[in-house]
């Protein structure tokens, strides 16, 4: 499905989440300030640290941001769009739309949509958080021109959605840091894997995506991926995957112009 020269698409893509998922559980979160500090490890340290090592070696990338983020840590997203990154929504609360109602869910994508579209960036693209997209999710999206949503896991090239003709770059929890340094518990910190055994599970994974000739989305979240060894982690697999001939490494926008209309 790619052009001439092209075998495989790689996306890095980063999730602002910040403060959302700890305020979107737990209304009393304030009062656990320990427990919050994790939250304010992206804007100070993870976003900077990301931004220097795609800077680096130049990689272009997407990052999903809930419009309650971007409102509360301009900041770092003023810097992402200095940089050229692509920003896309991340819905407002960081709620999954499964649990809105249809006008709730609307309501979360038009106003990120201002929200995002006010640091004068085009804004064509969707991630729901937890990957929770609703029923009612492509239909609105295509209503109000977002192009693509990077949300289902069944299958490893983009393809056109039915009936809606949004773009899909699928997902899956394999390729997404939170699942691997992250999950497996009620305590949030209670998975610890090595960065070596991430690498190896993230470089199998391209690997034969590559040889399948299609399309890896990575997901990565400041206040996991941020961490110095995991830093470190993340260059050696950009290196590692850039040695592969026929990648093309880019934004999920600039993939998802690619996908031809009709393709489903
Ligand atoms: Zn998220």
């Amino acid at each position: 499905m790619w052009s001439e020269g092209i075998r495989s698409a790689v996306a890095f893509t980063v999730d602002l989440d910040f403060e959302t998922p700890w305020t979107g559980k737990d209304p009393n979160i304030a009062a656990r300030p320990g427990a919050l500090s994790l939250a304010h490890y992206g804007p100070r340290q993870g976003v900077p640290l990301i931004l220097s090592l795609f800077e680096e070696l130049g990689v272009d990338a997407t990052f999903f941001i809930p419009g309650k983020s971007a409102e509360d840590y301009p900041e770092p997203v003023e810097a992402v769009v200095a940089a050229g990154h692509e920003i896309a929504v991340h819905g407002y609360t960081h709620t999954p739309p499964y649990r809105l109602s249809r006008d709730e869910e609307e309501a979360e994508l038009v106003r990120t949509l201002e929200i995002l579209r006010g640091y004068g960036s085009p804004v064509l693209g969707y991630r729901a958080p937890e990957y929770g997209v609703s029923v009612h999710t492509l239909e609105l999206l295509a209503k109000h021109g977002v192009r693509y949503s990077s949300n289902f896991m069944d299958d490893v090239k983009p393809y056109r959605h039915r009936e809606s003709g949004v773009v899909e770059l699928p997902v899956h929890w394999i390729m997404d840091d939170w699942t691997q340094f992250v999950h497996g518990s009620d305590d949030w910190l209670a998975q610890n894997a090595t960065s070596a055994h991430v690498k190896q599970l993230w470089m199998e994974e391209f690997r034969a995506i590559h040889e399948l000739g299609g399309l890896f989305v990575l997901t990565l979240h400041p206040q996991v991926i941020g961490r110095p060894s995991r830093m470190q982690m993340l260059a050696d697999l950009i290196t590692e995957m850039r040695a592969h001939e026929g990648l093309w490494l880019t934004s999920c926008a600039a993939i998802a112009e690619r996908v031809p209309e009709g393709d489903q």
